[in-house]
């Protein structure tokens, strides 16, 4: 039995909320456009705003996620420092794949009439190729559509060769699900060496590289290979989650003239919200730590 797990899953929803304080902008699209264009404002910082939760069953459910995405969407117009991200089964993939493609579509579509970008968020390994298959279909209609690739699996390498003929926005980060052996690296040492490897890759392909870790000796490792390989500003990005206190890294990103990107999730429904929260608790209980000793700190 995994015990942490276990306890994060009986943690009461409102410690959950204190924990996850930090990393949410807030409980209203309001809250999250004026954080968003504070990040701009005060610190150069770009975002992509993402609603809170996954794992959506219900059709009814389904159709309202699909309308909040389509008024995050007129919120966020004339923002050219905003991006979208969703993941697949808050748009229907637990019901099917045609279902979860109509909805993206619908949303995608939505976006492309203003320029605005939406990141197809990337979930466990069950999903990949179903994601995958979803995400070639919109490239083909749309320019404003990418994709997740997480390092830790295997199949990783074959996905970057085999995602588009057309360049595509790709983020590329360790993943955060725990996978089995049989499909995924275990070590984070690993998964952040194919991480390194796979932002070459991309380059050597035409993709656009979204490198997402807040490991500050990888990122400090991909300044200096972008450097050195003469890769032009514009050509690639850094992400990483809004509350990991990254302010000077993130200042030095901006400073030389990059697009440092913030991953700024709201809640409409907390219901949603928690279990997403206690996923990233368990895959970093040192989340917890870091926001007693900043409380404590400040
Ligand atoms: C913008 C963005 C989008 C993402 N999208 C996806 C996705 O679609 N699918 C997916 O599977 N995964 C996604 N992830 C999660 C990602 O795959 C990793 O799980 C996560 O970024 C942690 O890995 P790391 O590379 O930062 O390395 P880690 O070794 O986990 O973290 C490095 C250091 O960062 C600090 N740190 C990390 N997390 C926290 C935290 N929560 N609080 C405080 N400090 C922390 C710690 O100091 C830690 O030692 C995303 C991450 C980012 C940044």
């Amino acid at each position: 039995m995994d015990l942490k797990r276990t306890f994060i899953d009986l943690m009461p929803a409102p410690f959950v909320r204190f924990v996850a304080a930090p990393y949410v902008a807030g409980k209203s699209l309001a809250v999250e456009v004026a954080k968003v264009d504070q990040l701009q404002k005060d610190y150069g910082l770009h975002s992509t705003v993402d609603l809170l939760g996954e794992e959506v069953f219900k059709r009814e459910d389904v159709e309202a996620t699909v309308a909040i995405y389509l008024r995050i969407i007129e919120a966020v117009k004339d923002r050219p420092y905003a991006s979208i991200s969703l993941k697949p089964t808050q748009l229907g993939m637990n019901e099917s794949e045609d279902y979860a493609h109509a909805n993206l579509r619908q949303v995608v579509a939505a976006a492309a009439v203003h320029g605005i970008h939406i990141t197809v968020d990337m979930e466990d390994h069950t999903f990949t190729d179903a994601t995958l298959r979803i995400f070639k279909k919109l490239r083909d209609e749309f320019d404003n559509v990418g994709i997740v690739l997480q390092s830790r699996l295997f199949r990783t390498a074959e996905d970057i060769r085999n995602l588009h003929a057309k360049p595509c926005k790709v983020r590329i980060c360790i993943g955060i699900y725990r996978e089995p052996a049989e499909v995924a690296l275990q070590e984070k040492p690993d998964m952040k060496a194919k991480l390194f490897e796979y932002v070459g890759l991309l380059l050597d392909l035409g993709h656009y590289p979204e490198i997402a870790t807040h490991d500050e000796p990888l990122v400090r490792r991909c300044l200096a290979y972008l450097e050195q390989r003469g890769v032009p500003q514009g050509a690639f990005e850094f992400q990483m989650l809004l509350g990991v206190p990254r302010t000077a890294l993130q200042r030095e990103i901006v400073k030389k003239g990059h697009v440092m990107r913030l991953y700024v999730p709201f809640a409409e429904e907390w219901q949603y919200a928690i279990h997403y929260l206690k996923r990233r608790l368990a895959a970093n209980p040192m989340m917890a730590m870091y926001v007693l000793k900043n409380l404590f700190s400040r």
